[in-house]
């Protein structure tokens, strides 16, 4: 079997956090524990609540953090131990766009300077070459030549967002790195975004991680999805197995939330998850899903002790992946 493109093996990152003027510090634990891989020429989606770790995870596979633990290997080669020279190369081959394309670009730089950025600092176009390449990336996301002179306010949101994927693809990277790229967007616009990513990976075979709320999104963008909670890997599958067979209670409530388009539906069998995202700095023992688990709440006393006591591994991280889920009240589940 080929090797993958990305491995990430069980990769932390705890930060500590000292409280006020006590000498107290707690560690957060954002990233725990995280196994994947992202093979060449699919998308990986990362999704889960606010909070969950996967943006921190986008960071680390940057190497704009460094891990606590565990490895990112690119190529087989392990990136924690690269040098200058290894480094830049890295970063030419893993590139990333952000939510907020305005915040990303500088505001005096015109589009074209900022697209050129990349190639200038990576020196692999030559100079006379720049100003070519850089109307050919414009092309390919859809900007006209006449906008490299304009400055990204002149530029709606949407635009914007083709501006970050231009400046992404500049060094023809290998990943791209998309953390939440579409959720500041109108919906209208996010579904052109989208596309233009699927047609670039159809055209050049790039990969993606795509880190994403939306379910509805990673679901027409992934072709593999894991499922965040809490530092953690809840569930990871292809789509098809996700969206149409989903294991975890997590998941399976996360898409019951989903709101129906079925004609008729009135959003009744919906499973609703109780409380708020537990703290990263205090997670709960055992399964640390436990305290808002659906499933959790019908088990049978003796059961619960395994939750309680273990924490769950593998593809799907559940002792008790097909128990039967508690439909309860409130509040549901937000994933903003
Ligand atoms: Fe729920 Fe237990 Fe499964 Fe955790 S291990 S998700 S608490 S049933």
């Amino acid at each position: 079997m080929p090797e993958p493109l990305l491995q990430v093996s069980a990769l932390r990152k705890h930060f500590t956090v000292r409280k006020g003027f006590a000498r107290q510090s707690t560690v957060v634990k954002a990233v725990d524990g995280l196994d994947f891989t992202l093979e060449r020429g699919r998308t990986l989606g990362l999704v889960g609540e606010s909070g969950c770790g996967k943006s921190t995870t986008g960071k680390l596979l940057m190497r704009l953090l460094e891990p606590t633990g565990g490895s990112i290997a690119l190529d087989g080669q392990d990136v924690a131990g690269l040098r200058k020279a290894e480094l830049q190369s890295f970063r030419r081959r893993v590139q990333m766009v952000f939510q907020n394309p305005a915040s990303s670009l500088n505001p005096r730089m015109t589009v074209g300077s900022a697209i050129a950025a990349p190639l200038v600092a990576q020196r692999i176009t030559p100079p006379e070459g720049v100003k070519k390449r850089v109307q050919s990336l414009m092309d390919r996301v859809g900007l006209r030549p006449e906008h490299s002179n304009r400055f990204p306010h002149e530029f709606s949101g949407g635009q914007r967002q083709r501006i970050g994927i231009a400046r992404a693809l500049a060094l023809e990277p290998d990943v791209v790195i998309c953390d939440e790229p579409v959720s500041a967007l109108d919906v209208s616009v996010q579904a052109q975004v989208v596309n233009l990513l699927k047609d670039i990976q159809d055209d050049t075979g790039i990969s993606y991680i795509f880190i994403a709320h939306d379910l509805a999104v990673v679901r027409h963008m992934a072709d593999d999805v894991a499922v965040m909670y809490l530092g953690k890997i809840m569930e990871q599958g292809t789509r098809d197995d996700i969206f149409s067979n989903p294991r975890h209670p997590y998941t399976r409530a996360l898409l019951s939330a989903v709101p129906s388009v079925e004609p008729g539906s009135d959003g009744s069998g919906r499973i609703r998850l109780q409380g708020d995202l537990p703290s990263p700095a205090n997670p709960p023992s055992g399964c640390v899903f436990r305290t808002r688990c659906p499933a959790y709440a019908l088990l049978p006393d003796e059961k619960r002790a395994l939750c309680r006591d273990e924490a769950p591994h593998g593809a799907v991280a559940c002792h008790y992946p097909e128990a039967p889920l508690l439909e309860s009240a409130v509040p549901s589940v937000s994933l903003v």
